[in-house]
Formats: C-alpha cells, structure tokens, sequence
C-alpha cells in the first residue's frame, strides 16, 4: 500500500464525479462553480457553507473550518478506521490494495497538504491587503487582470515575522511537520500553489518581483518557500490532465516556467499546458508522463541557448518511452510568456496549431550546424549525427534525412551507403524496441 495506490483510487473516482455520490445525503447539495455545496453535516449549518470539490478528493466546511479528504470524510461521518474507509474507496474505485496501509503516514501528508492550502489563502488575501499591493502591482504591470490573478492562485509573501504569527495560529502540531520544509525568502514576494497531479498542494514558491542581480541566473527567478522542493511532477498537470486534449489525444503543452504555464493557460486558453520548472524534463517528470499516458508533447521552451540545448535533450528522452515530440518555435529570446506579450494570445495559439515534429527539428538543425563545414572530419561527425537520428525514427522519415544530407553537398552514391546504414540501425533499434 503506498500513496500512490491512493493516488489511483482517487483518479479513478474523480474521473466518474464520485464526489456526487459520496455527499449525496447531504442537505441542499447544489452544483456551485468547480464542485458543490451543500449544508454542512458536522455542524447545525442554517445555510449551505459545506463545500466540494469535484477536482480534488476534498471538502471545506465556511462555518466550522472542518477539512479534509474523502478518506477523512468516511471515517468522521461513520465512524469507520482508516483502513475500513480505504477498503471501501478501493472497492468503488475498483482497485486492488497491496499490503497493508499505514494511516499515519497518510495522515501527516493530508494534513501538511491542508496546511499548505491554509497557507496559501493567506498568501492569497495578502496580496489585496496592505504592502501586497507592490506584488499585484508588479503582476498588473505583467499584464494580468484581477480575475486572472485569482483563477492563477497567485499571492503575496508579507514578510518573516507577520508570516511566522499566522504560523503561529495554524495547528502547533501540524506546522511543526512542516518546519523542516519551510525557507522563507523576503525578496521572493509573488507566491505560486505547485500541486501534485491530484491538487494537493505539495509546495509553495516564491518568484521575484525585482529584476535579477548580478551574479543571479534564470533559474533564481523561481525558489521554494515551503514544502517538498522537488520538481518530481510537472506544474499544472491536475488541471492539464483534465483538459480534452489531454483526454482524447494524450496531448501536453511543455514550457520551462510557472509563469509561461500560467500565461499560456489564462491567455490562450491551451489548458493542457505543463510547465518542467526548467529547461529539461527530470526523470520523476519522464515518469510521470508514462503513468498518465502522456501520447504527444509540444515542446515550447525559452527560445534561448539553453531551450535548445533542452529541446534537444528532451527529444530523446521522449523517444524512449514511445512519446510522439513536436517543436513549437519561439523567437530568439522569448518565452512563452514574452511571446504572448509581444505578439498576442491567438499569434501563440496559431503556433501551437502547427509545430513542427521532433524529428524534422533536429534534421534540421544538425544540417544548420554543419552547412559550412570544412573538413571531411567535420562533415562525417554530421552525417554520424544523421545516422543516429534515422535509428529512432519511422522509416518514412528517412527521405527527410536523405534531404538533409543533399543539403549537406553529399554524393547520390555516398547518400545511398549512408541510408543503408540508417535503414541496418533503423531496424535494430526496433529490434530493441521490440525487446523493450
Ligand atoms: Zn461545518
């Protein structure tokens, strides 16, 4: 029995609206923006104030502050154990448990999950409050509107002592779990919810307001003020799993940062949009994409030095696990983000509509690099290159390379020798595949 059993239980139950089952009894249960509300049952509620998500396994009560997960739920409404209650999700779910449960390690994830919720509406009303004020000034001048900053989940990071006395009222017991996790950093003011693929939020981060320093990289844009750091799963993926291009096609939208995911989801309204965290897909992240059967990804990095290179990277990684790539294109020096910007939400969109394949990208590029080579060496590294290429790739897609190495002033007798040799690598690789 691990988490992730867990995991599956609730996806499984998720997906068919469970949440309309498990409340059913509950007085005036009414659909009310994304899940229900309804009277609350652990409290005399004269007016519905129990709320429901249906995208998480999850309730909130507005009058009495009673939180939890459907496992908590089922256990406080009937009395039941932890593991009654789990037999019985499993069961519905239909899902078969392995091992046996441990209750407290699930209820000390739950509950620094409910903390970090806590902690995030916090953050979220200071940022209407007071010196909050620079941060969503900051965010307006990024160009978003208030609705927009409230559906991004976006807050404001007050500052150390203020923080540390709303700590201070959080349960002792709870928050002393999380003080290991907690790294508060003054010049990190604008707060981003990270959420694992089933919305619990597993951290929150902190992104700068001013510009970066000397001495500062890309990368320092974007620190964890609390909870687990590890950027294990893609930012935006509860939501981007849900998106009907991720339904029906398998289809992911990758971009590096939060703030690309964000802009690209608010804006062009591309909802199975991810964001890595960076220029490279980690191996939790690669994981990830299988055990959701993840089928095509778009690649939408900075167009900088270090997208490329993480295009690159990326494209093999994704061959491996059978994962279709394709490359959308962003001017020298843009982001997501900055593209939208410049050029408008539907300009992106339109490039989404139409990116290129991995494999043409990379054909291409290679023929760039080695167009003015000069010596024979140097051109033989880039037929290699080609070679190697062709082994991963469909047969169909060996023209394109007998296009590339013509570009690349190579003989009509050489080129068919070099074919050869990518058709004889071609089919071990598939060989391999088949083994795989
Ligand atoms: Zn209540």
């Amino acid at each position: 029995m691990s988490r992730e059993e867990i995991g599956e239980i609730y996806e499984k139950l998720l997906a068919r609206d469970y949440a309309r089952v498990l409340f059913a009894d509950l007085a005036e249960l009414k659909p009310s923006g994304r899940g229900y509300m309804a009277r609350c049952p652990f409290h005399a509620d004269k007016s519905p104030s129990f709320s429901i998500s249906t995208d998480r396994p999850v309730y909130h009560c507005f009058g009495c502050d009673r939180r939890g997960d459907w496992l908590t739920y089922i256990q406080e409404r009937e009395g039941l154990s932890f593991p009654e209650a789990l037999d019985r999700l499993a069961k519905e779910a239909g899902v078969e448990l392995q091992g046996r449960p441990d209750p407290e390690a699930w209820a000390r994830e739950r509950s620094r999950a409910d903390l970090l919720e806590r902690a995030l509406k916090y953050f979220q009303e200071a940022l209407f409050m007071g010196k909050g004020k620079e941060t969503l000034d900051y965010l307006t001048a990024r160009g978003y509107a208030a609705g927009e900053i409230k559906r991004m989940e976006l807050g404001h990071y007050p500052g150390g002592t203020e923080t540390a006395e709303f700590f201070k009222t959080l349960n002792a017991k709870d928050a002393g779990d999380l003080f290991p996790y907690l790294k508060w950093r003054d010049d990190y003011k604008a707060i981003i919810p990270y959420r694992d693929p089933l919305g619990n939020v597993k951290s929150l981060w902190g992104r700068l307001t001013r510009p970066l320093n000397a001495g500062e990289k890309e990368a320092d844009k974007y620190k964890p003020h609390a909870g687990d750091a590890a950027k294990s799963t893609p930012f935006n993926l509860d939501r981007a799993k849900r998106s009907a291009k991720f339904r029906d096609f398998g289809e992911l939208l990758a971009v590096e940062g939060y703030f690309d995911a964000l802009a690209v989801r608010e804006k062009s309204g591309l909802d199975n949009v991810i964001a890595l965290g960076g220029s490279s897909i980690t191996a939790e992240q690669l994981e990830t994409f299988r055990k959701y059967k993840a089928r095509a990804i778009v690649l939408a990095l900075d167009g900088d030095k270090a997208g490329q290179a993480g295009t690159e990277r990326a494209l093999e990684q994704l061959a491996k696990p059978n994962i279709k790539a394709y490359v959308l294109e962003l001017p020298e020096g843009l982001d997501p983000d900055g593209f939208i910007k410049g050029h408008g939400a539907e300009a992106f969109a339109g490039l989404y509509a139409d990116p290129k394949s991995g494999f043409k990208w990379r054909t291409r590029r290679i023929v760039e690099e080695y167009r003015n080579a000069q010596s024979d060496p140097e051109r033989d590294r880039a037929k290699e290159k080609l070679v190697n290429l062709g082994a991963t790739v469909d047969p169909l897609d060996v023209l394109e390379i007998a296009k590339a190495l013509q570009a690349l002033g190579v003989s009509l007798d050489e080129a068919s020798e070099w074919l050869d040799n990518i058709q004889k690598k071609a089919a071990r690789g598939r060989h391999r595949a088949a083994e795989y």
